[in-house]
């Protein structure tokens, strides 16, 4: 790309994901169709995927009318409007976009801190809806802003759902003054955190309850799993939460954060035989009561559990090959300040695990093991990645993270109704807004045109004509722009 090109499509890129973000395509002159109320899509002869089962239907036509999906059947049998925008997806497939159910917005993704606004790799890798699980900034009601700012059209973007001031560690002068803050700002869920004393936890949830908000998190050290869903928690954060039920230590203890950390580590650390590395069959055998208390628990509560496995994937890359890591294209999206700590070895995990790589390796052969026994076992899981912080790069992370899911035992069925058949589910017990997942009639039109047969394989989302965002459609032409974009800033980045 030239030197002239490549200045219109930064400003063009710049107006559209940055300046304040109230410019919407058609003002900039890009080819994206709006989702106008009354403007009629209809996506003809595609090999619908529509995840309400694992079946294909060939030559199938499936109408847009604002944001919704209003008519779907066998080409031959759908008559379109002939004011119609018409996208010939012969030989293609479509299917529902992707969740990214637990990741993190930064409010700075409005400033030129980020290549490019994250919210533009999540639609071009086909996540058409995020839940933020901590915004990081000044005022977090900037993530709401966004949010409805979506909703209206004035700003390109996922769908997003957050949560707001998180409850991180005991003592909270507060706790239920700060729920009903969040409750009071529109925040949609509450966020735990490991460092709440059972009692602080317990006003919290008791105080969600009574505001109908939902509530998820990690499991607080001082309580354990058993008496947080007890309490009330209505989902888990991460695979690794659980983890911890298989470390003996001292809950009836109150310490500080960074105490509570390097307690556990050390703990784990006397328990687990490191040296000779994660034995799966030997540590399921030693460990089979515990596991199986867990999973009796959660099927009591019915509790979903967000995967986040990519992070355990991107410790071992930051620990062990830096360098290619580094070297991969989606590295070039972050900001530079972190790459700079990471080239340093300053960055969080190769802080965390400097000096016992070991343990890093032992958990992810725990995590692993977790997972496969979650699924097996028939336990809500939740497509989330953790994106937008410790170099899990949005979008991109959510293939990543469908990879993983089928190398432990996952059909690419199973994988992705992990983020979208289940991740509605979730957002309907939320905030009754769990219309998407599925290609039906009245379903929000997020959808992904991709090239091959995605319950082949995972990586075929990879390959994608064009991404519907709530009735937006942005074409594999747009997609490229801004791909090619941040291609081109990430290079410069990296010489
Ligand atoms: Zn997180």
């Amino acid at each position: 790309m030239n030197i002239i090109n490549k200045s219109i499509t930064r400003f063009t890129l710049i107006a559209l994901f940055l300046a304040n973000c109230s410019v919407i395509p058609e003002q900039t002159g890009l080819p994206s169709s709006s989702a106008n109320e009354g403007s009629i899509t209809a996506f003809t002869h595609v090999n619908l995927v529509p995840m309400t089962a694992e079946i294909v239907l060939e030559n199938q036509t499936v109408l847009i009318e604002g944001s919704r999906i209003i008519a779907i059947g066998p080409s031959d049998e759908i008559s379109i409007p002939p004011d119609a925008a018409i996208i010939d997806g012969e030989g293609a497939y479509l299917m529902p976009g992707l969740a990214d159910m637990h990741m993190h917005t930064n409010q700075d993704w409005d400033t030129d801190a980020w290549p490019v606004s994250p919210l533009a790799l999540y639609l071009a890798n086909g996540v058409t809806t995020i839940r933020d699980f901590g915004p990081s900034g000044k005022d977090l009601t900037y993530v709401l802003e966004w949010r409805d700012q979506i909703k209206a059209g004035t700003r390109i973007g996922p769908t997003i759902y957050a949560t707001g001031k998180i409850l991180f560690a005991s003592p909270l002068s507060d706790p239920r003054g700060l729920v009903r803050e969040n409750h009071q700002l529109g925040f949609d869920f509450l966020k735990l955190y490991s460092y709440l004393s059972p009692e602080d936890a317990r006003e919290a949830l008791a105080t969600a309850k009574e505001l109908e908000m939902y509530s998820a998190g990690h499991v607080p050290y001082a309580i354990g799993l058993e008496n947080i869903l007890a309490a009330g928690m209505d989902e888990i954060a991460h695979v690794e939460e659980l983890l911890f039920a298989f470390i003996e230590y001292d809950r009836k203890q109150q310490l500080a954060p960074d105490a509570w950390l390097s307690y556990l580590i050390n703990s784990a650390m006397g328990q687990f035989d490191l040296a000779s590395g994660f034995n799966e069959a030997e540590f399921a055998h030693l460990h089979a009561e515990t596991m199986q208390h867990i999973l009796k628990e959660l099927r009591t509560y019915g509790t979903p559990i967000c995967t986040t496995m990519v992070v355990d994937d991107v410790i071992q890359h930051k620990l062990f090959e830096l360098d290619a890591f580094l070297a991969r294209p989606e590295i070039g999206f972050i900001p530079t300040a972190y790459l700079d700590l990471l080239r340093l070895g300053e960055e969080k995990h190769q802080l965390q695990f400097s000096g016992i790589e070991d343990l890093a390796v032992y958990k992810y052969g725990i995590d692993r093991w977790l997972l496969t026994e979650l699924h097996q076992a028939g336990v809500p899981l939740l497509l989330g990645t953790d994106s937008g912080i410790m170099a899990v790069v949005p979008g991109f992370s959510i293939h990543d993270e469908l990879r993983i899911l089928v190398e432990n035992g996952f059909s690419p069925y199973e994988a992705i109704s992990a983020g979208t058949v289940n991740a509605a589910e979730v957002i309907e017990a939320m905030v009754g807004d769990g219309n998407f997942g599925t290609i039906e009639v009245g379903q929000r039109a997020d959808l992904i045109l991709v090239k091959n047969n995605p319950l082949e394989d995972v990586a075929n989302i990879k390959d994608i004509r064009g991404v519907m965002a709530a009735g937006r459609w942005y074409p594999e032409e747009e997609l490229d722009l801004m791909m090619a974009l941040e291609q081109e800033i990430g290079d410069d980045l990296l010489d």
